[in-house]
């Protein structure tokens, strides 16, 4: 029968794949590698090994390539969403124009719904995680940059060319550090894991007293879950780095929860495997500096489906465009 849902979570280093049923149980999954630097592996043939291993998960859960009602696929932007074209990705060079949607659903021949992977993650954990049982929420992902995903009254803000909810090029101060998208004093450019370790870098490379120190000599570079790792030892510029992380992230939920009123904000992505010490942060400046009226009608948490929560999204994604179909 024709009621299977596929879920896909495009990366620059692994293609995830989740086999789903309408109700969004997880039947099976599997991963492959994108390997996308090797001359002879092309989108074309990314997309051609991708549906070989769809049709073996497929088989593996006892069903046929022609029960799949739909699938869904997220992927780092930029991309035309609407066109369903991946323009072009730092981390995927070879994608450049590439109809991936199209290509994809004459492979599969049924509807493919194509998001970036921010948005796709936030539809997951708004469907079957932090965000299951509410209406309004806005997600984070807290990676080498900041992604996010803005859900309202039950449904994710597209905005009129698709790309809405940048959260991590929302200015929080003005003329502060550059950020890679040409902004001055974009969130990203303090409180991305990527703008953590840099920052811990350049602090010391200033002669600031830090154990950190003793990690750049050795290995030549400071990485995030090296500012984390001191900050449980008690460091002090650990201790400093990560407050400031927290308070840019802090006055970036306000900004949100004036803009959109949810129930929750929740924070995913790598960086949150620093545990409670940087959510307590997060809502310690978010309590300071909040406008006492809306004080405590949010919720601050993380995310609960760590990887998985690609998959079910696209999975979710894919539901969806099947109803709207109807
Ligand atoms: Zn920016």
């Amino acid at each position: 029968m024709k009621n299977i849902l596929i879920g896909i979570d495009l990366g620059g280093t692994n293609i995830k794949v989740g086999c789903f049923d309408s109700n969004l149980k997880l039947l099976g999954k599997t991963s492959i590698a994108t390997r996308l630097r090797r001359a002879d592996m092309g989108p074309q043939t990314v997309v051609e090994r991708l549906s070989a291993e769809i049709g073996r998960l497929v088989g593996r859960c006892g069903l046929k390539t022609e029960d799949i009602a739909a699938a869904g696929i997220g992927t780092p932007g930029p991309a035309d969403y609407k066109a369903g074209i991946i323009i072009n990705s730092t981390n995927m060079p070879a994608f450049k124009n590439f109809p991936i949607r199209q290509l994809l659903s004459d492979k599969l021949n049924c509807p493919v719904a194509f998001d970036n992977d921010a948005n796709v993650a936030c539809l997951g954990e708004f469907v079957a995680g932090a965000g299951k049982n509410i209406t309004d929420m806005v997600f984070f992902t807290l990676g080498t940059g900041i992604g996010g995903g803005i859900i309202s009254g039950g449904k994710l803000i597209r905005g009129s060319s698709g790309n809405a909810a940048e959260l991590g090029h929302v200015i929080i101060y003005p003329g502060g550090r550059q950020c890679n998208c040409g902004q001055r004093g974009c969130v990203e450019a303090y409180a991305s894991a990527n703008n953590t370790a840099k920052r811990a870098k350049e602090a010391v490379e200033n002669g600031e007293q830090s154990g950190l120190k003793k990690i750049l000599e050795q290995k030549g570079e400071i990485r995030c879950e090296d500012v984390y790792e001191y900050l449980k030892n008690g460091d002090a510029l650990a201790k400093r780095i990560t407050d400031e992380t927290a308070e840019a992230l802090a006055i970036l939920c306000i900004n949100m929860l004036h803009t959109t009123d949810p129930q929750r904000i929740v924070f995913a992505g790598g960086m949150i495997a620093a545990g409670d010490i940087l959510l307590d942060r997060i809502k310690y400046y978010f309590n300071k500096e909040i406008w006492k009226l809306k004080k405590e009608t949010v919720e601050i948490c993380f995310a609960t489906l760590g990887e998985d929560a690609g998959i079910i999204g696209a999975a979710a994604m894919a539901r969806e465009k099947l109803k709207a179909k109807r």
